[in-house]
């Protein structure tokens, strides 16, 4: 059995490498563009999409790597097949967006066209600088240069690994309950301290906005403000997820099962909780939990989040308590006891979720090369999706009578 990991390392191309790194950015998504029109007309005329090997064929003008082309070609697609299968469950789906420079970020290689030793040797770049701060074990399927808003490039490898025969975890078990004042409570009484990146910075970031929004458009200090801004945004991203690695690698290496709340995170903040939750980054770090607790032989459940901190976790009394009742009293049965701690053992005395919905983790599989460690699809249940505005009806296409090409997947 084989998993997928991926790899990131940093790149220091050269002044000439990145002018040409832009340049073909700037391609792809002048070819990106190119394509979308494309269908569009075509579309419109004929109620048909255009083929997928016809697609492919009007990008050999590109300018751009041939793999690479095909890449954009291959992602134009699928995006309009995804719309076309949303139309069809009824879904108010529009077309995909024309980008511009900034939108489009990476340059992906499928399979072939670059080659890592001591430098990475990539089509027509050429050798480019990197720092490889630890050895690939496995066989490297795919690469995507990737252009962070700070103008900083990445490399990043989707790498295929013989899967290990977990381990057997001899630890306890343990419930943990997330927290806002507390990044987490768990079962045992142990809290994680929430470090608050966003907020750490947030005097900073504000200064740097103000900076950014007083400059004139289209000028050069505008420019520089920009990578100003974006570096502090990515300071705070790294410092997120480094805390979310470091904590989720000593969960798992202490513990056998850990169970955790399916949380509704984007209708949280929906409800007005506000930027903390974003902050704390909790349907990442269940994602990260989940992804790496099985080769370390530790099991991570997901249970109802329903009344957890309401109820004790003695007699399953429901005790009612605002935010600011740090402590649960139970009139009940006389227990007294921290509010978090109860709630994290009730998280560990509750069933899991039964499998198929949409409570799994999916650990492998789903760190493909697009998704990369900013994805949070964790809990896919736990977030809605918000209504998009409807449009007056006449004003779309049906969508289930268009004829498309075949389906790739
Ligand atoms: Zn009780």
């Amino acid at each position: 059995m084989e998993r997928i990991k991926t790899y990131n390392f940093r790149l220091y191309p050269t002044k000439k490498q990145e002018e040409l790194l832009n340049h073909h950015l700037w391609l792809s998504k002048e070819l990106w563009n190119f394509l979308l029109q494309k269908e569009k007309d075509h579309y419109n005329e004929t109620s048909k999409f255009i083929e997928k090997t016809e697609l492919q064929k009007l990008t050999k003008k590109s300018g751009l790597f041939s793999q690479t082309a095909q890449a954009v070609c291959h992602r134009l697609y699928n995006a309009i097949m995804k719309m076309v299968r949303e139309r069809k469950q009824g879904k108010n789906t529009g077309f995909p967006r024309f980008k511009n420079f900034f939108r489009m970020k990476s340059l992906y290689y499928p399979q072939a066209g670059f080659k890592l030793e001591e430098k990475l040797e990539v089509s027509p770049f050429g050798e480019i600088k990197i720092k490889k701060h630890r050895e690939i074990n496995g066989t490297i399927k795919t690469l995507t240069l990737k252009r962070t808003p700070s103008g900083k490039w990445f490399a990043m490898f989707v790498v295929y690994v013989q899967k290990k025969i977990p381990q057997q975890n001899n630890g306890p078990k343990t419930g943990l309950d997330f927290g806002l004042m507390n990044f987490a409570t768990l079962s045992n009484g142990f809290t994680i301290p929430n470090p608050k990146p966003l907020i750490k910075h947030e005097q900073k970031l504000i200064f740097f906005q103000r900076r950014f929004s007083k400059k004139n458009k289209k000028s050069r200090n505008r420019n520089k403000a920009k990578i100003k801004l974006a570096n502090v945004h990515e300071k705070i991203k790294n410092m997120r997820l480094d805390f979310l690695h470091k904590t989720s690698n000593a969960l798992i290496s202490n513990y056998s099962f850990i169970a955790i709340e399916k949380l509704a995170t984007r209708e949280m903040i929906i409800k007005g909780h506000g930027k903390g939750i974003n902050d704390a980054g909790w349907s990442m770090f269940a994602f990260i939990l989940c992804s790496k607790a099985e080769e370390a032989g530790c099991k991570v459940e997901l249970v109802n989040s329903m009344n957890t901190t309401k109820e004790c976790s003695r007699c399953k009394t429901i005790v009612p308590k605002s935010l600011y009742i740090r402590t649960h009293n139970c009139p009940k049965c006389g227990l007294i006891m921290d509010r978090d701690q109860n709630a994290a053992l009730v998280i560990l005395k509750r069933q899991p979720l039964p499998k198929g919905s949409g409570a799994t983790c999916k650990a492998s599989g789903s760190l493909g090369a697009n998704a990369g460690p900013g994805g949070s699809n964790a809990l896919e249940d736990g977030r809605t999706k918000i209504p998009s505005l409807n449009k007056e009806p006449g004003n779309h296409r049906d969508f289930a009578d268009a004829k498309c090409g075949t389906f790739s997947r």
